[in-house]
């Protein structure tokens, strides 16, 4: 037995994103949808994204761009730029908790996700920060990402599990997956774990120096 919170990162998409709803409505499974915020500029898209939250899913915000992480970036004005411009494009279909998912590249768990001035403004505008402790990787291996991913169900109590909405053919096992998950006896769930929440509702709640890259105090003027 084991509990299982699971996430889509990076849509929505015409192609997947509808059809991943349809599966977890017809299970009752409640997720939370991280989306790209210029992707929201597709009225299509931003349909998707309604959808997924007038069936029950969250939909937390993962940048505007998603090109380069935000712990990498000189600007200062990256957090404006990447959450604020996103979470104007969620607009009503925000959250409370206003869930932000940062991106490391690749998966990582480092101090390329965020930046001293993210942070600032992540506590100053009262967002949730939403990182994971399961990535199968399905975007490498869209073929062969359900075994790791029920080898790391098994592995913890709790898995928050990343996976993407995105063409690839990765979604086609969703399915396959749920079943097999189910089997081995886990409890679907839409909450986080505690430890993967190091910003709950602006407040810095677990410690958050090895997600935070000191660009700003290394950049030359
Ligand atoms: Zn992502």
């Amino acid at each position: 037995m084991f509990d299982l919170t699971l996430t889509f990162d990076n849509g929505p998409e015409p192609a997947v994103t509808p059809l991943v709803l349809d599966i977890l409505r017809e299970r009752g499974i409640s997720t939370t949808f991280f989306v790209i915020g210029e992707k929201l500029g597709d009225p299509e898209r931003r349909r998707m994204a309604a959808r997924a939250h007038d069936e029950g899913h969250w939909v937390g915000n993962h940048t505007f761009t998603h090109t380069v992480p935000l712990g990498q970036q000189h600007d200062p004005q990256t957090a404006q730029h990447e959450i604020g411009r996103t979470q104007d494009a969620i607009g009503n279909l925000a959250h409370a908790q206003r869930w932000f998912r940062p991106f490391g590249g690749g998966g990582n768990l480092d101090d390329r996700l965020l930046k001293p001035s993210v942070v600032d403004y992540l506590t100053r505008n009262k967002h949730s920060c939403v990182l994971w402790n399961a990535i199968p990787r399905d975007w490498d291996d869209p073929d062969g990402w359900v075994e790791r991913a029920l080898a790391q169900c098994r592995s913890q109590p709790w898995s928050l599990m990343v996976l993407h909405d995105l063409p690839g053919g990765a979604m086609d096992h969703l399915e396959d997956f749920l079943d097999r998950a189910e089997t081995a006896g886990a409890r679907f769930r839409q909450d986080f774990p505690p430890d993967c929440v190091p910003i709950r509702s602006g407040e810095i709640v677990r410690p958050i120096e090895s997600y935070v890259s000191s660009i700003e105090e290394s950049a030359r003027q």
